[in-house]
């Protein structure tokens, strides 16, 4: 029961989110103006805001002007209801869930942000690397030490990586990668580095093989480290126990 409302809740502000990756690219509030039909600007009403339902029932056109807006809307408040409830069934009530789903929420917004504009903000990275500091301050961990470390060391292989490759990396990467550091510590951020390079890797193999990108085409890489960030935050450290256990 509680992890379908933890799924609603997901949706809900898998519904923010949305509108976090549509207008902060542009410079604009995320507050005012409230949501409206991009085609003839119709404030929406709360019946044309609920989540997904609203998408489905309107058979993806606005109720006002007939037009068909993108069914991205619908994808992210889907895809966030499903973290959400993922992220329940990990943790469970308490803290520690409040700072997975916020570290859920900032991972979404990069990720789209950067997959429809190859740009990853400083302004969403600063309020996420700020997050990352007080949910750690919060919960009373020693380890600040740990999460410097994480952000100097996994920020610095991806900028070796960037200067060795001339470009191959953005500066938009590394820094995520450093911010993502403050928030999962040393251990998890290495794997997160690992995982986001065999995706991405992967990826881009498939991609080229089934021609739905050529290689001059740039394939954004937040959307890797996002992926893999959250699977380190849930899982980093049954992976990492599981991978210590074959060495000597
Ligand atoms: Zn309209």
């Amino acid at each position: 029961m509680l992890s379908m409302f933890m799924f609603f809740i997901g949706s809900v502000i898998g519904s923010f989110l949305n509108v976090c990756i549509y207008r902060l690219p542009q410079n604009e509030s995320v507050v005012t103006p409230p949501s409206h039909c991009l085609q003839c600007n119709t404030l929406l009403t709360v019946r044309d805001l609920i989540p997904i339902m609203s998408y489905l029932l309107l058979g993806g056109k606005c109720r006002y002007c007939g037009k068909p807006y993108s069914p991205r809307y619908a994808v992210v408040e889907l895809l966030t209801g499903l973290l959400f409830f993922w992220c329940f069934l990990c943790f469970g009530a308490g803290l520690e869930l409040v700072i997975a789903l916020m570290f859920t929420s900032f991972l979404v917004i990069i990720a789209f942000i950067d997959y429809d504009h190859q740009l990853i903000l400083d302004k969403v990275l600063v309020w996420f690397a700020g997050a990352g500091v007080v949910a750690k301050l919060y919960t009373g961990y020693p380890l600040i030490g740990d999460m410097l470390l994480a952000a100097v060391t996994g920020g610095g292989v991806l900028l070796f990586l960037a200067l060795i490759t001339r470009g191959g990396m953005g500066d938009g990467d590394i820094k995520l990668v450093a911010a993502l550091g403050l928030w999962l510590g040393l251990e998890p951020t290495m794997l997160t580095l690992f995982l986001a390079f065999v995706l991405g890797g992967l990826s881009s193999v498939l991609l080229l093989l089934f021609k739905l990108k050529t290689r001059k085409d740039f394939i954004p890489f937040a959307p890797f480290i996002a992926i893999a960030g959250f699977i380190s935050a849930l899982y980093g450290v049954e992976i990492i126990q599981w991978y210590f256990q074959f060495l000597p």
